[in-house]
C-alpha cells in the first residue's frame, strides 16, 4: 500500500516516481480516444485517476496503448489524484471494455464507465470495508476480562466463544464498534481471515433422462471454450441443468456468472439459488439495485468473495477472477440488448468473453433466437435438447385456433373463447388472458384474400401512416399512397392489423362481473414488491383471471393455470420489422406454457384471422425447429440477419428534414467507402417521433462481419464533423446489431 503524501494544498495518493510518465487517461464523455497525461506517480493501466479536463476535474481510468508522439511535456496537463484504495481495474475486465467499444463504435470512455458501478465511476477514493471478523489475539487471552462495565463484559464474553463479525459484534452491544476500535488499538484483538466456507448443497430433484444426459454431456467437456445451446420446451427444467452444472464449478472452485432477462431476475430465483447454495456468497447485479449495494457486490465478485454473480445484462461485465462458466437464461429474450448509449447485447459480449477466457458459456431457451440456431447448423454451437416436461405428468398444453373471420365476436371474444373462460370460472381454475399490446406499427391487410401491404423494392412491410393517408416503408424509404380497395381482390374491406386491444380488458369484466380479475403489466408491476403481492394473490387462490401483456409470457410460475387465451396476436405476423414473427413465436411458446404446468392438462386457445399462417400450425404442433428453420429460410432470401450483418446509422432532430437531409448528405460522402456495404435509406424510423424528437435512419448491410466494420470504423470522425455543420440540434448514432428497427 502507497503511503500518503501532502502536496501543493491537497492530498496527493500513489507510489512517487521520479521524473514523469506518460499515460493515456479515458474519462466519462462522448469523445473518441484517449488522451496523454503527464502523471509524477507510477501509474498502471485500470487504475482510477483525476485529471483537469478544460476546466473541471474529472474522474478518468488508465488505460493499455502508447501515447502519440511529438507532444512536448509542455502541452501536456498533469495527473492531480492516483485512487489506490483498489487494485487497479483487472485487464479482462479492460480487454472486455475495448472489445465492446471498437465492436459498437462506441468512444471507449463511456463505455468503460457504463461497465462500471456508479461508486466507481465519481472523481472518489474507495476503500473496501474489511469484513473480516474480530477475535482475541493472544495478547487478548492471556488478559483478565475487563471487569467495570457491562457492555465490555459482555462483548468480551462473546469474543471468548469465537470471532465475531461487526455486525455480529453489535447485536451484543451498540457500541461494539467503539470498543473493538480500542481493543484493535491496545493489540487485544485482531482480524480473522475466516476460513472460507466449503460448499454446501442444498437438497436436488432427480433429474429426468434427459437433464440428465444434457448434463453429462456439459460435464463430459474437455474444458476450453464451448458455446453450448440448451434448447428446453417449456416446463423442461433447464434451471434444474443450470444448478447442477453450476455445482461441479463451485467444487472446483471456480466462480459462475448467471445472466438473465429483467423480468426473470425475482426473488423467487435468487431464493432457489441461495437454498440450492446456502454457503455461497451470491452477488446480485441489476440497474434497480441501490447504488451501495451493487458497487459491494461488484467488488465482492472482483475480489473473489462472491462465488456467483446472478444478474441482468450490465452484470456481463463484472471481472471474476476464477470465473469458470457463464449461463445466458432465455438468450433470445431482447433485453439483453440495451437501447441507448453502449447498444451492446450482453448475450454476444458474453460469448467473447468466454471465448477470451476459454470457458464454456450455456446459453438456454425453448425458442433460441435465430443467430444462436444458425450458429448450432453451422457447428459454431452445440445443442442439448430437452423434450419433455421436468414434472413426470406434465404434458405440454393444447393448442387450438379459432378463426375469427367467421366467428361471431362479443367485443373481441369468441364464443369458444368466453365459454372455455366460463368453464374454469365454474370450475374455481384460473385463466390467463393474454393481450398482445406491444408497438407494432400499422400493416394494412385484407381480410378476403390475405393480401398484405409490402414494399415493391425490400421485402418489409409498409406502415400505415393514416393522418398522411401514405404507406411508408422504413427500411428504404418506399411512399405511397393508401389503396381503396384490395391491389389483390378488389375487396373494400382493408383494416389495419392488429387494432382494438385497449377495450377487451374492460369487456372481460362485463362478460364475467363475478370473476376476480388480475392485471399485469407495466403499470401495475411498478411498485416495489408488486411481485411479491401478485405471487402471494396468485397463490393463495384469489384470482380467477389474469389479463396481462407481454409481461405475462415470461418464465413465472403461476402454479394452476388450465387455459391460457391470445387475443390479437396477429400484428405481429406481418410486420414492418422482419423480427416481429421470431419474436412473436418466441413470446406465445412461452405464454402457452404457462398453461398446464403441474398436474392438470392445459389448454391453449388463439384467436386469429390467418389460422393457416405457418407461425400459427407451427405453434399448434409445438415445432419450434420447423419454423426457425423455415424463418431463416426466408431471411436467407431476403438478405436479412443472421444471413448478413447490420448495423443502423440513426439521426435525430427537432425536424424530420434535417435529420434526413443529415443521412443523405453523409451517404453520398461514404458512399466511395462503401466497397461490399449495401446502404439503404434514409427512411423515418418506425416511430419517427420519440420525446419531441425526429428520427430517421440509414440501414448499412453486409455478409462479411469484417468488411461491414471496416466500413463502420470509418464513419464517427466523418459523422461529428457533418453533425458539427448542423450544429447542436443534431444527433446520430450507432447501432451495431440493431434489435429494433
Ligand atoms: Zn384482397
Ligand atoms: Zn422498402
Amino acid at each position: 500500500m502507497a503511503q500518503s503524501l501532502v502536496g501543493a494544498g491537497f492530498a496527493v495518493k500513489g507510489k512517487f516516481t521520479v521524473g514523469s510518465q506518460r499515460v493515456q487517461v479515458v474519462v466519462d464523455l462522448p469523445l473518441f480516444g484517449a488522451f496523454t497525461y503527464l502523471s509524477h506517480f507510477d501509474v498502471i493501466p485500470g487504475q482510477r485517476v483525476t485529471v483537469p479536463f478544460g476546466k473541471r476535474q474529472l474522474c478518468g481510468v488508465a488505460v493499455t496503448g502508447i501515447p502519440p508522439e511529438g507532444l512536448s511535456d509542455s502541452q501536456l496537463k498533469t495527473i492531480d489524484q492516483v485512487f489506490d484504495g483498489l487494485p487497479p481495474l483487472p485487464a479482462d475486465f479492460l480487454a472486455l471494455t475495448e472489445f465492446a467499444a471498437a465492436y459498437y463504435h462506441y468512444p471507449l470512455g463511456p463505455t468503460l464507465f457504463t461497465a462500471l458501478p456508479t461508486g466507481l465511476r465519481e472523481a472518489r477514493d474507495i476503500t473496501p470495508v474489511d469484513e473480516r471478523p474480530f477475535g482475541l489475539s493472544e495478547l487478548g487471552q492471556a488478559s483478565q476480562p475487563p471487569a467495570r462495565q457491562r457492555a465490555r463484559l459482555a462483548l468480551w464474553q462473546a469474543l471468548c466463544d469465537g470471532p465475531l463479525t461487526q455486525a455480529q459484534a453489535r447485536l451484543v452491544t451498540p457500541q461494539a464498534g467503539k470498543i473493538l476500535a480500542d481493543w484493535l488499538a491496545e493489540g487485544l484483538v485482531l482480524r480473522v481471515t475466516a476460513e472460507k466456507p466449503a460448499l454446501q448443497l442444498g437438497s436436488a430433484p432427480q433429474l429426468n433422462a434427459d437433464q440428465q444426459a444434457a448434463l453429462d454431456a456439459l460435464l463430459a467437456q474437455p474444458g476450453g471454450f464451448q458455446p453450448w445451446l440448451l434448447h428446453g420446451i417449456t416446463g423442461s427444467g433447464k434451471t434444474e441443468v443450470y444448478l447442477q452444472r453450476i455445482a461441479h464449478s463451485l467444487a472446483a472452485g471456480q466462480q459462475v456468472l448467471v445472466l438473465v432477462p429483467e423480468i426473470n431476475l425475482t426473488p423467487q430465483l435468487v431464493e432457489r439459488f441461495i437454498q440450492r447454495f446456502p454457503a455461497t456468497r451470491i452477488a446480485v447485479q441489476h440497474s434497480q439495485l441501490a447504488e451501495g449495494e451493487r458497487l459491494r457486490n461488484w467488488l465482492d465478485a472482483w475480489q473473489g468473495r462472491a462465488d456467483i454473480v446472478i444478474g441482468t445484462r450490465l452484470s456481463v461485465f463484472t471481472p471474476m477472477p476464477r470465473l469458470g462458466l457463464i449461463v445466458v437464461d432465455e438468450e433470445h429474450d431482447g433485453s439483453f440488448k440495451q437501447q441507448d448509449g453502449l447498444r451492446y447485447h450482453a448475450r454476444d459480449l458474453a460469448i467473447w468473453r468466454a471465448h477470451r477466457a476459454g470457458l464454456p458459456i450455456i446459453l438456454g431457451s425453448a425458442t433460441p433466437s435465430l443467430e444462436t440456431v444458425a450458429n448450432v447448423e453451422a457447428g459454431r454451437y452445440r445443442q442439448l435438447k430437452l423434450s419433455q416436461r421436468a414434472h413426470g405428468a406434465a404434458r405440454l398444453p393444447q393448442v387450438r385456433l379459432v378463426d375469427t373471420r367467421r366467428a361471431k365476436l362479443t367485443e373481441g371474444l369468441s364464443d369458444p373463447v368466453i365459454k372455455a373462460l366460463a368453464a374454469r370460472l365454474e370450475r374455481r381454475e384460473m385463466s390467463l388472458v393474454f393481450i398482445n399490446r406491444r408497438g407494432f406499427a400499422p400493416v394494412l391487410a385484407c381480410s378476403d384474400c390475405g393480401w398484405t401491404s409490402g414494399c415493391p423494392r425490400c421485402s418489409t412491410r409498409l406502415v400505415l401512416h393514416l393522418l398522411e393517408r401514405k404507406l411508408r416503408c422504413h427500411h428504404c424509404g418506399w411512399e405511397e399512397a393508401v389503396p381503396h380497395a384490395c391491389p389483390e381482390c378488389g375487396a373494400p374491406d382493408i383494416k389495419p392489423l392488429g387494432e382494438g386491444t385497449q377495450r377487451l380488458e374492460s369487456a372481460l369484466g362485463r362478460l364475467f362481473p363475478t370473476a376476480r380479475i388480475l392485471r399485469i403489466d407495466r403499470d401495475t408491476t411498478q411498485r416495489k414488491q408488486a411481485w411479491e403481492e401478485i405471487y402471494r394473490q396468485v397463490h393463495a387462490g384469489e384470482v380467477d383471471m389474469l389479463v396481462g401483456t407481454q409481461m405475462l409470457a415470461k418464465g413465472h410460475d403461476f402454479g394452476t393455470l388450465s387455459l391460457v387465451t391470445v387475443l390479437n396476436a396477429d400484428g405481429g405476423l406481418y410486420s414492418a420489422d422482419y423480427r416481429a414473427s421470431e419474436r412473436l413465436f418466441a413470446q406465445l411458446t412461452q405464454v402457452a406454457g404457462r398453461a398446464g404446468r403441474a398436474d392438470a392438462p392445459g389448454e391453449v386457445l388463439v384467436q386469429t384471422q390467418w389460422p393457416d399462417h405457418p407461425l400459427y400450425q407451427a405453434l399448434v404442433a409445438h415445432d419450434f425447429d420447423g419454423f426457425a428453420a423455415s424463418l431463416l429460410q426466408e431471411r436467407r432470401q431476403a438478405a436479412f440477419p443472421p444471413s448478413v450483418h447490420q448495423a443502423l446509422l440513426r439521426a435525430d432532430a427537432t425536424e424530420l428534414a434535417q435529420a434526413t437531409a443529415f443521412l443523405t448528405q453523409i451517404r453520398s460522402q461514404v458512399q466511395n467507402l462503401a466497397a461490399g456495404v449495401l446502404i439503404s435509406g434514409p427512411a423515418p424510423a418506425l416511430m419517427v417521433r420519440l420525446a419531441n424528437r425526429e428520427r430517421a435512419q440509414l440501414v448499412l448491410e453486409c455478409a462479411n462481419r469484417q468488411q461491414l466494420h471496416q466500413f463502420l470504423d470509418q464513419l464517427p470522425p466523418l459523422l461529428d464533423q457533418l453533425a458539427r455543420q448542423y450544429g447542436r440540434g443534431l444527433r446520430w448514432s450507432l447501432d451495431v446489431d440493431p434489435q429494433e428497427m
